[in-house]
């Protein structure tokens, strides 16, 4: 049987507002922040597990703006919405694997829950998937159409196959009710609002960069990332969602420029004058050799593809983090002060010891 939601909801559609969970996190509050500046309202729902309050202080002074503290994972009540968007998913390896079994949950029950909510109110969703649903792929770039190469028993699985799972049930909805789901294969992504201790490769060398400690390379440095700057991505996301029914989904979302872990370390030691050196650490288990999106989808059905080159992208998150250092109340608890190690007090990723290996000047 299809349905198409509740027809009623659907034209008193205007003055709703459009649902952002996981809205007080890196790239759910540059999101609302753009909503907003496009008019209309933002229910943003976060449970503050990564989500930070000074993510969105400055949207909370608008009226039209409305924040809930609520987990996707648990009873939800929330009434009708113009839209919805679903980044509720801790997205950092430490943050994800600190409790496997809750972001399993999160990406699973979650996406259930908000897709229903979606059937319920006849509108459309876009849901952030990653280029993890790749794994350690065996074709480069990535296209779509790749179906990947995910280990479902290691310690990335309760993200990349919550991940997964999370899609699984989007098409299943798509092909069962009819409802109107997009959804976005984002890669990496960088800029502002990245926490200073979440772990990610930018986040982590800039803050080590910037106070002249050494700067953490996982394995040799030769495996690849590219990265996409927030202000490209969230511009993709909202094409996304702007697009006509029937849009291409999955869509990879992401910057092809790729460039390995030490050409980025080299960049931002660069970039920041630092004395920092590099020293090299066990690769975590199952970390990716390389990964670079195909974006021709993306060119062709949203017209869109990445502006910021990363030179210029890493230049605005080092003044973000910067700023961020410089206030030490703004920091996690465990980064004051003196903000020794970057995640020192957080569960690291790689199974054993995170003792260096050799450093090399
Ligand atoms: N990485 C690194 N040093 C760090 C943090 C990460 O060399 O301090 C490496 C990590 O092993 C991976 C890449 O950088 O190969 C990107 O890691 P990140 O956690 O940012 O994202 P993901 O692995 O999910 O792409």
């Amino acid at each position: 049987m299809r349905e198409k939601g509740n027809p009623e909801m659907a034209t008193a559609g205007a003055a709703l507002p459009l649902l952002v969970a996981g809205g007080a996190g890196f790239l759910g509050s540059h999101l609302s922040e753009q909503l907003l500046r496009r008019g209309g309202g933002v229910l943003c729902i976060d449970n503050l597990l990564t989500g930070e309050l000074d993510n969105v202080a400055h949207l909370r002074a608008d009226s039209r703006f409305e924040l809930r503290r609520a987990d996707i994972s648990e009873a939800l009540q929330i009434g009708a919405v113009r839209g919805i968007f679903n980044l509720a998913c801790p997205a950092s390896p430490i943050h994800y694997q600190a409790d496997p079994v809750r972001t399993t949950l999160t990406s699973v029950r979650g996406t259930h829950q908000l897709l229903e909510l979606a059937k319920h109110c006849g509108v459309r969703i876009l849901q952030a998937s990653t280029s993890e649903v790749y794994g350690d792929p065996a074709v480069h770039p990535q296209t779509e159409s790749y179906w990947g190469h995910v280990n479902p028993t290691g310690t990335r699985a309760c993200y990349d196959e919550g991940k997964r799972c999370a899609e699984s049930l989007c098409f299943d909805y798509v092909r069962k009710y009819g409802v109107d789901v997009r959804v976005a294969r984002i890669f990496n992504t960088y800029g502002p609002r990245m926490q200073t201790n979440d772990g990610r490769v930018i986040s982590n060398f800039i803050v080590q960069a910037l106070q002249n400690q050494p700067i953490t390379v996982y394995g040799t440095g030769s495996q690849t990332r590219s990265f996409c700057y927030v202000d490209d991505l969230i511009a993709a996301l909202l094409a996304f969602m702007d697009a006509p029914p029937g849009v291409a989904s999955p869509m990879n979302l992401g910057n092809p420029q790729e460039f390995t872990i030490l050409q980025l370390a080299e960049l931002v030691i660069e970039l920041t004058g630092s004395r920092s050196r590099l020293i090299f650490m066990p690769l975590p288990s199952d970390d990716p050799a390389q990964r670079c999106p195909d974006i021709e989808r993306a060119r062709e059905h949203l017209r869109w593809q990445p502006k910021v080159p990363l030179r210029e992208g890493l230049r605005r998150t080092i003044h973000y983090l910067e700023n961020v250092l410089r206030q030490p109340r703004r920091l996690p608890r465990s980064a004051r002060p003196g903000l020794a190690p970057v995640h020192k007090d957080t569960p690291g990723p790689v199974a054993g010891s995170l003792e260096a290996i050799h450093v090399r000047r």
